[in-house]
């Protein structure tokens, strides 16, 4: 997943939970004054709070300090808890059970970071409100025992901490997981090398630092002889193993830098970065020789290779015009007898 994507993927997120803490707080200021007899202040900092969040919301909205939006996002997570934690009872209050899902949306929203830091702030706020406990009342007046506060605020502190590892671990699986989905996009199944939707991807960087250093490129198409005989006498499952056996054998025998992909049924394409055509034409000539003396499949069947290929032209060239190039060359090379390399004109 492109960084921009997951950039637009957290914005979401942070407006949905902002959203969310909007209509929170839009309950609780209508509907407590209902159930319980409050203080005027405490509708005064519920409407503080609303200001404060609203404002971020305009801020994430409309992008205003996109760098900021995760610090600011903590920064009024913490502001909503704090006054309604302290004024209903510290570690007693019923808010305090929200306090672990904070480490794990940090976490969702920031990374590692972010959960930690969030992680120390509550631990550290619920260790102190345990130990003013017997200093902190909630609105109605009510204290709680010391033995009661003590249990809670050890609860808590270990469900944040637990969270705070749990996000950790979650993030470690998310981000290996969508490793794993980026690769899957660009794979072929089969033989394990990149699809055409990874070639133009890898494509399309190789030709820009091209472009930047100034340095050559070559592109070799390649394409097996007589596959449809492979699949016709011996079955499509001896075709797939001679594919897989033939894409290894490429891929073990090409460069480092140098990208392999499958182009489409039984054909290969390979970017040669800082690669002249005449140097193209030697790997290409070596890659022959290689898979016609090669015994493929349990059968030990002999296969070759067709093979065209072509130099990036700096002026007014791109990878479409380069791969037509290297088509041309290579039916040339069938036309000649096949098993041979062909030169773009
Ligand atoms: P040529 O020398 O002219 O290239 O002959 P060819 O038989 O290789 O060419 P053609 O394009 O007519 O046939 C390609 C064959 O490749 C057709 C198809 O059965 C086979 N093929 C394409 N993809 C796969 C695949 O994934 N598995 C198998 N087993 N065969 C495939
Ligand atoms: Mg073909
Ligand atoms: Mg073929």
């Amino acid at each position: 997943m492109p960084d921009n994507t997951q950039h637009q993927l957290s914005h979401k997120l942070i407006l949905r939970i902002v959203e969310l803490s909007i209509l929170t707080l839009l309950i609780d200021l209508t509907l407590r004054p209902l159930l319980v007899q409050l203080p005027i202040y405490f509708t005064w900092i519920g409407l503080l709070d609303l200001a404060i969040v609203t404002s971020l919301y305009i801020i994430v909205r409309f992008n205003i300090f996109p760098t900021l939006e995760i610090i600011l996002s903590l920064l009024v997570a913490i502001i909503i808890i704090t006054p309604s934690f302290a004024l209903s009872g510290g570690v007693n209050s019923q808010v305090a059970y929200l306090l672990p899902l904070y480490p794990i949306m940090a976490a969702l929203i920031g990374g590692y970071r972010e959960s930690l830091i969030v992680t120390i702030i509550l631990a550290i706020a619920i260790i102190l409100a345990t130990i003013f406990s017997q200093h902190i009342t909630d609105l109605t007046g009510a204290m709680y025992s010391e033995q009661k506060s003590i249990d809670r605020g050890f609860w808590l502190t270990t469900s944040i901490i637990f969270s705070g590892v749990f996000g950790r671990f979650f993030l470690k699986r998310y981000t290996e997981l969508t490793q794993q989905l980026k690769n899957e996009n660009i794979q072929d199944p089969l033989t394990g090398l990149f699809n055409r939707r990874g070639l133009n991807l890898h494509f399309s960087k190789e030709l820009d630092s091209a472009d930047a250093s100034s340095s050559s490129l070559s592109l070799i198409l390649i394409d097996i002889d007589y596959f449809k005989k492979i699949n016709d006498m011996y079955g499509h499952d001896i075709g797939d193993i001679c594919l897989i056996e033939i894409a290894s054998n490429l891929s073990q025998a090409i460069r480092k830098n140098d990208i392999l992909a499958r182009f489409g049924g039984e054909e290969f394409i390979i970017i040669l970065p800082n690669t002249t055509k005449s140097e193209a034409a030697s790997i290409a000539e070596k890659l022959r020789v290689l898979i016609s003396k090669q015994k493929f499949s349990s059968l030990n069947l002999v296969l070759t290779i067709t093979q065209g290929l072509t130099e990036y032209n700096k002026d007014n060239d791109n990878a479409l015009k380069m791969i037509k190039r290297a088509d041309k060359a290579l039916y040339r090379g069938k036309d000649k007898g096949r098993n041979c390399v062909e030169q773009s004109e």
